[in-house]
């Protein structure tokens, strides 16, 4: 049975919730069928090509970087794919 505490934090827990799902979905998952259609890996197989130098991301010098062909979604800096571009 709820009682008025526990209905009342309920709210809470649900955005708390929210909040970390948005921010796990935005790094891309190698195993999502677009990253494996483009052969996107987490580490690159190609030395000195990487996502950080890539044309199509933005070098922000973090671990992970927002990639255009992800709508901006964040790939590992050192990742690769095959639409890769040296910048
Ligand atoms: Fe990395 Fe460039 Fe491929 Fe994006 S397009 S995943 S930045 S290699």
């Amino acid at each position: 049975m709820f009682n008025r505490r526990k209905i009342l934090s309920l709210p809470l827990v649900l955005t708390a919730g929210s909040v970390f799902a948005s921010t796990s979905s935005k790094i891309v998952n190698p195993n999502e069928p677009a990253a494996k259609a483009i052969g996107y890996v987490e580490k690159t197989p190609k030395p000195g090509a990487v996502c950080s130098n890539c044309t199509l991301a933005k070098n922000t010098g973090e671990k992970h970087v927002p990639c255009a062909i992800f709508q901006n979604r964040l790939v590992n800096a050192n990742g690769w794919c095959k639409a890769y571009a040296k910048r």
